[in-house]
């Protein structure tokens, strides 16, 4: 599904930036704003098996869109901001925040200086089992673990298979595969399966945390930083939708009271672990706001509209996409044709 929605957007991105059709649906689509999702920020590496490559860009493309955003005399503003402008119907000037999930610590070390020069305000959302250092990152131990095998030896729903993975493509078809069924699982199934391949393929996860994530002292000294807010992003990244309502409603509540008590500083912003549809849909909406979340941001590509204001717990996002880093796309991604044609032409997606 990832791969055919990349392969959608990466073709239509292609499609409309030869054809100019993004002129003609800018008046349409372009929304009141845009709220940019990033993950990584650092430099680009070489590696030919980087499964994870859409969640990292480098600090000169991120140097691109903001240029370009500026260039275009686009306000560039927090989710206070948004939530302000959303609330009380502000639209005369079109706008662009930023996002990062995860709290990594790159952000500091490449995107914040970024930021800086363009004196732009971040929004970083913060899962507090990653800020504790005990926070489980599957998704790269399942990369860590592929990036070391010439096989993965896995049971699926009661077959036992042999996964390929000797050459980069096999390693990546392995990795979607593999990525596909674990998201499918229950957290406690996930757990147990991804601790299982880590111990099989010699992959220290515990240690994977620390080494990408900030901790709270640090997030401390980041979050002293005028133009950073902390938001929330759950206690330990589970599936909202995958757990009971009273699992939700803790990892909404406790992870706030935690960041709140360690950071000394209000969260009101929250980010949906993974985001998607299969992650947050109306129940988590109806939790964000009962647990005192201002705003909640989706993973659902799209601009914000001026109908939005009535869905603050749902709001969409663009990806800043590291398989798109070219500056020639972003008059396309700004103008919100790409995540307009993925939606279906609907401009609210909050269902
Ligand atoms: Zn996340």
């Amino acid at each position: 599904m990832k791969q055919l929605r990349n392969t959608v957007i990466r073709a239509g991105l292609g499609a409309l930036y030869f054809s100019g059709a993004h002129f003609l649906l800018r008046p349409l689509f372009a929304g009141v704003g845009a709220i940019f999702m990033l993950h990584h920020v650092r430099p680009g590496r070489d590696d030919p098996f980087r499964p994870n490559h859409h969640l990292e860009v480098t600090p000169q493309f991120l140097r691109a869109v903001l240029a370009y955003l500026k260039s275009r005399d686009i306000d560039i503003i927090t989710m206070d901001e948004v939530h302000q402008r959303l609330s009380n119907r502000h639209f005369a000037r079109r706008f662009a925040c930023f996002t990062f999930d995860d709290g990594y610590r790159d952000n500091r070390d490449h995107a914040l200086p970024v930021m800086r020069e363009f004196a732009a305000p971040v929004t970083l959302f913060v899962a507090s089992d990653f800020a504790e250092g005990t926070g489980r990152l599957w998704w790269i131990a399942l990369e860590m673990a592929i990036a070391k095998a010439e096989a993965i030896e896995v049971t699926i729903g009661g077959t036992p298979l042999r996964l390929d993975a000797a050459t980069p493509s096999a390693k990546q078809a392995a990795f979607d595969r593999l990525h596909d069924w674990l998201r499918s699982l229950s957290e406690h199934d996930l757990r147990r399966e991804v601790a299982a391949l880590c111990a099989r393929h010699g992959v220290d996860q515990a240690a994977i945390c620390r080494d990408l994530c900030m901790s709270w002292d640090e997030l401390q000294a980041v979050a002293a930083d005028p133009l950073v807010t902390i938001g929330g992003h759950s206690i330990t990244h589970c599936n909202l939708a995958h757990q009971t309502e009273a699992v939700a409603r803790e990892e909404l509540t406790v992870s706030r009271a935690r960041i709140e008590a360690k950071l000394q500083r209000e969260v009101v912003h929250l980010a949906y672990p993974y985001g998607d549809k299969i992650a947050a849909g109306q129940r988590e909406f109806a939790l964000a706001s009962s647990a005192g979340y201002k705003t909640a941001v989706t993973t659902r590509p799209g601009m914000v509209f001026r109908e939005s204001g009535r869905h603050l717990t749902a709001l969409p996002r663009v990806s800043l996409n590291g398989n798109y880093q070219d500056a020639r796309i972003l008059p396309v991604l700004t103008s919100g044709a790409a995540t307009a044609m993925w939606n279906g032409f609907r401009r609210v997606d909050a269902a």
